[in-house]
């Protein structure tokens, strides 16, 4: 039986071990950090307006998203160019370590703002993964993202949701189709204790796996307020 404490440790023993580095994971060139400063700096992550700023008070994106069960949305930027690149890394090429690399940005870029002027979550919360999808992949990118966040912004991490629904691929399914897939696909797995869960994935497209995520809080604890935070959101249609 896999001991998933164990595993926890395995991984962050294997993250502390690469702060050690040897080079920057973004520009190779020789550096003692994961992404080096002037990658940091010059970074050349997708233009995106307001990093930082909630997503739904942003038309442009806000009225393509499915109505959401979640208060506020944070992300780091589009998903094209070197975001798209880090995150089919992250979910395609076996390479859990990009996900270091995104919450490195994400608290940079966003999380930096957020604590200047928005209310701090106190629970962070990842989106699992199908059970199917999980033994396929090895890991789940959302919880890798969600520890190394937690990490970063002393927030406790929690693992209170868990699949209830075998879902198909939403990469190949149209806007209503979406919707259906991911109906009622999610439950909590145990109680929380928290007025403030942030939710964590990799990628939003049209919102519906993360809002039948949000869902399920919701149902049980309707005064918990939401919020989410993913790494990119596909490129809006009226942009
Ligand atoms: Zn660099």
């Amino acid at each position: 039986m896999i001991c998933f404490s164990n595993v926890r440790d395995a991984l962050d023993n294997y993250f502390q071990s690469w702060r050690v580095h040897k080079h920057c994971y973004i520009c190779k060139q020789s550096s003692s950090q994961l992404v080096c400063r002037y990658c940091i700096e010059d970074c050349a992550l997708p233009h995106f307006a307001s990093p930082g700023m909630n997503v739904l008070d942003q038309p442009a994106y806000a009225d393509y998203l499915i109505a959401p069960y979640y208060q506020q949305l944070f992300v780091l930027g589009e998903y094209r160019e070197l975001l798209q690149k880090l995150i089919s890394q992250l979910k395609f090429a076996n390479k859990p370590l990009v996900a270091e690399v995104l919450a490195i940005f994400f608290m940079r870029f966003v999380f930096a703002r957020i604590s200047l002027f928005e209310d701090i979550p106190d629970t962070i919360v990842p989106v699992p993964l199908s059970n199917r999808r999980y033994a396929k992949r090895g890991y789940n990118q959302a919880r890798l993202l969600s520890r190394s966040l937690s990490r970063m912004s002393k927030i406790r991490h929690f693992d209170a949701l868990k699949r209830i629904k075998n879902t198909k691929k939403q990469t190949e399914l149209g806007r209503e189709e979406r919707l259906n897939n991911t109906l009622d696909a999610f439950a909590l797995c145990r109680p929380i204790s928290c007025k403030h869960i942030v939710l964590v994935d990799d990628v939003i497209t049209t919102g519906a796996t993360i809002n039948e995520a949000c869902k399920a809080i919701v149902k049980v604890y309707p005064d918990v307020h939401i919020s989410v935070w993913a790494m990119a959101i596909a490129p809006s249609p009226k942009r």
